[in-house]
């Protein structure tokens, strides 16, 4: 047996931190928007080296008040990928806006920077480039795009937290970034919570005002804004837990490495790949075709390509091998965009992956002796339903 994913473990390694925050957040009696969550957005804008950051309800209300702090609304687009949650998409469908899918990179499963300027009409407004999986976008190039059409850039951190891009981290490269503190993310608290962080002080002012019923001082409102409050408690729970998330993203990227060796004699399964200098890709650590890598990814998850997929999903859950599909519906064909009119076919690098991804078991704490165990029964998984399917 091998978990997906086991949060109770970070607690266990920090329960005696974590059990005392808690209690002197209870007996200080500050409950909404204390010292705890002013401590965590400057420790946040810290880490991702942003002059601001605000903590906020959830990463979808942190995406959706981004949207609407920037204006953006009724008849504007927004171009952003098909293969994310659908949060990212809620966001654009919260301001009145519409979504515009462009294609993926097959190799690294984000938006692909030439798909988003074929995409652009002259109603985009701004792009949401999602950094799926923990593994930054190409921001050089999504960033000459925005400059080039006069877009702004949102960047959705929700599975990225510490990921960088040529040193830069996620976060800081666009207008604004996005991030999610939902339990089984990177940092995960033990409910909802989201951060936004920026460069810039309108969009910081901006939010700010909007996560408090659209006023900065108490009962006075300049703008119709809503509640979206990063709790005290939550703040202070993620306080205790950022302590350990170096390492905890260290860990994730060793538990990649592993993988990547132990999955290096299966040629069926494709395994994730880094960009490097000028567009070439690499496993982690490892080069194919030359070039440092230009990112660090934080293996949120680590997803892999398998043929006959649903069947290996079948072998592994009768092994009690952990594991998860994100995403079996791309969003231009799910039910909610039916609206769009988008058929099959029409992103075909996202609906391939969509119909032959597979994530395998991935938290700081996995041990050596369980990916083994994990990558022994998925390569028998394959080898069955290979069989079968011939
Ligand atoms: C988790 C997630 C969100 C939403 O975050 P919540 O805190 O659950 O609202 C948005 N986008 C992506 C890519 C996510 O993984």
């Amino acid at each position: 047996m091998v978990p997906m994913c086991d949060v109770t473990l970070q607690y266990q390694e920090l329960k005696a931190e974590i059990d005392a925050a808690m209690q002197s957040v209870a007996a200080a009696g500050n409950y909404i928007l204390g010292p705890q969550v002013k401590a965590l957005e400057a420790e946040l804008a810290a880490m991702c080296e942003t002059p601001h950051a605000v903590g906020v309800a959830s990463g979808t209300d942190a995406l959706h008040l981004v949207l609407r702090a920037a204006g953006i609304g009724p008849g504007d687009e927004v171009v952003t990928t098909a293969f994310t949650f659908v949060a990212t998409t809620e966001a654009i469908g919260m301001v009145g806006a519409t979504p515009v899918f462009a294609d993926i990179d097959p190799r690294t499963f984000n938006i692909d920077p030439a798909a988003i300027e074929a995409a652009i009409t002259p109603r985009t407004k701004a792009i949401i480039p999602v950094h799926l999986f923990g593994q930054p976008c190409d921001m050089d190039r999504i960033m000459a795009i925005a400059k080039r059409h006069g877009l702004l850039v949102v960047e959705d951190c929700c599975q990225a937290l510490g990921a960088t891009w040529k040193g830069r981290p996620v976060g800081s490269i666009g207008d604004a970034g996005c991030f999610s503190f939902f339990p089984s993310k990177n940092l995960g608290g033990f409910g909802d919570g989201g951060l936004v962080t920026t460069n810039s002080k309108e969009l910081f002012t901006s939010v700010e005002m909007l996560r408090r019923h659209g006023g900065r001082v108490k009962y006075h409102h300049e703008v119709l804004g809503l509640n979206s409050r990063l709790d005290e408690l939550q703040a202070a729970i993620l306080r205790i837990k950022l302590t350990r998330l170096n390492d905890w993203n260290e860990a994730r990227r060793r538990h990649a490495a592993t993988y990547n060796r132990m999955l290096a004699n299966s040629p069926n399964i494709q395994r994730p790949v880094e960009l490097t200098e000028s567009g070439k890709h690499c496993w982690m650590g490892l080069a194919i075709s030359g070039g440092s890598p230009l990112m660090e990814s934080v293996y949120g998850q680590y997803t892999i390509l398998v043929d006959n997929r649903d069947a290996v999903c079948n072998e592994l859950s009768k092994a009690k091998i952990g594991h998860a599909v994100y995403y079996p519906v791309p969003l231009h064909l799910q039910e909610v965009h039916q609206n769009l009119g988008m058929k099959t076919g029409s992103l075909p690098h996202t609906e391939a992956a969509a119909t032959r991804c597979l994530s395998l078991p991935m938290f700081p704490q996995l041990e050596v002796s369980q990916q083994r165990e994990s990558v022994e029964a998925l390569q028998r998984a394959c080898e069955q339903s290979r069989v079968r399917a011939a």
